[in-house]
């Protein structure tokens, strides 16, 4: 979450201050990214403990109750696996568990991550067509259905897709296009890159028919990088019992065997797990309900920020329909400015670490991350500072972006409680 002051070295001269006013920044660092998140000092501190034997009871229970909880995470009665890697290495265990070379896949395009996706599959020898989308705004449903009635062959196996696009700040509509698939009568596997959405708004694996879903520690699940999480339906399953393209890693049916290692491909990441059981013990006691309206409602507030910031005309959201806003992270194109001295002043003079323009947005935005462990404050204080740092800087914006907010969060507990 914060990090000590001792941490940060970085003060050019430790002599004596640099000539002009005196930073900010020394305080708790506010890391304000859409990934990796803020990770809760009790989930670091259940990682803080010696290895134990990988035969070790407690460790065994430890990965069955995981492989559970990830279902209720993903809402699936599926099957679930771990993968020690990131979502680039969940993506790939995806393709390669349920498809063969040369096979068909429509990626929806909605900013960076799905042609991300997409391009794994190109590598791996997979026939990757894109459905053409914009970076600002969210994949149509309508579109997605007239491509897939043109598909009378049925030669797409898959529809890959992401609910959050973390660089244009999207949200998808995934029952919306289930739909699609099947008002298309198409039988492609439909699945769902959940990593920026999962915990952060509803997810519903089964209810929706989503096929293969996937999502990694870092970021809704306040945990430190370096798990990420893949879901299969039977039909998955079914796809996966003829999938050509299956390696010893990433498989399916090596990883159901009963034994423990099987669930790893090797040794189990001990510590992590212990970290997980820590970070989804806070998201099962929270509830998921709430915590998807936590980040609602904290969305609202850095939206009600941002709006009133826009009036002054140097800056403006990335995605043009306010419903198709992210309620996990904004990205805020800066036709007016040059986002890097926003930034740079940001953490250098206040101490706030917020995100930059990815992909096509390249020098072109921000981001602000409300995603997995924040709080009222955390937000308020990340737009407060951010606020500062527009002023300071002379960017033109209207002031108020911080009482917009604090209307935005007073309106959420309005109302009977
Ligand atoms: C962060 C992210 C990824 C990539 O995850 P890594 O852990 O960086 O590999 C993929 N998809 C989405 C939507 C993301 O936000």
């Amino acid at each position: 979450m914060f990090q000590d002051d001792a941490s940060q070295p970085r003060t050019p001269s430790p002599a004596r201050p640099a000539a002009g006013p005196a930073s900010l920044a020394r305080g708790r660092e506010f890391l304000s990214i859409p990934g990796p998140t803020n990770v809760p000092e009790s989930v670091l501190g259940a990682m803080h403990r010696p290895a134990v034997d990988i035969y070790d009871d407690d460790l065994l229970d430890t990965t069955r109750r995981s492989l559970q909880d990830l279902k209720a995470v993903f809402r699936t009665e599926g099957s679930t696996y771990i993968y020690i890697a990131n979502g680039h290495g969940a993506w790939e265990a995806a393709l390669t568990n349920t498809l063969s070379r040369g096979d068909r896949v429509l990626v929806l395009e909605s900013g960076r991550f799905a042609k991300g996706w997409g391009d794994q599959g190109d590598m791996l020898g997979l026939a990757v067509e894109v459905l053409p989308g914009g970076w600002r705004c969210a994949v149509d449903p309508a579109a997605v259905e007239a491509r897939l009635r043109a598909d009378r062959a049925h030669e797409i196996r898959a529809v890959l897709v992401v609910q959050i696009d973390t660089a244009s700040g999207v949200v998808n509509d995934i029952p919306a296009i289930r739909a699609a698939i099947d008002a298309a009568r198409h039988p492609a596997l439909f699945m769902v890159d959940g990593i920026a959405s999962i915990g952060c708004m509803p997810f519903e694996m089964d209810a929706w028919s989503v096929d293969v879903a996937l999502t990694c520690s870092q970021k809704g699940l306040m945990m430190t990088p370096g798990l990420s999480f893949a879901a299969a339906s039977a039909k998955a399953m079914a796809a996966h019992a003829t999938a050509g393209l299956r390696t010893a890693y990433w498989d399916w049916t090596s990883r159901d065997m009963p034994e423990n290692y099987r669930k790893f491909c090797g040794t189990a990441p001990e510590h992590m797990l212990f970290g997980l059981q820590a970070s989804l013990g806070l998201l099962f006691a929270e509830g998921l309900e709430n915590a998807w309206a936590r980040h609602a409602a904290l969305a609202d507030a850095v939206q009600a920020a941002v709006a009133v910031w826009a009036e002054g005309g140097a800056m403006e959201f990335n995605i043009l329909d306010p419903a198709q806003r992210a309620a996990s992270v904004t990205t805020i194109l800066t036709p007016g400015f040059d986002p890097q001295r926003l930034r740079a002043f940001a953490r250098e003079q206040l101490g706030l670490v917020l995100g930059s323009g990815i992909g096509d947005l390249t020098g072109k935005a921000f981001r602000i991350a409300h995603m997995g462990y924040a709080n009222a404050p955390m937000v308020m204080g990340t737009l407060g500072a951010t606020e500062v740092a527009l002023a300071a800087l002379g960017v033109p914006h209207r002031a108020g972006g911080l009482g917009a907010a604090a209307t935005a969060l007073a309106r959420h507990f309005a109302g009977p409680r």
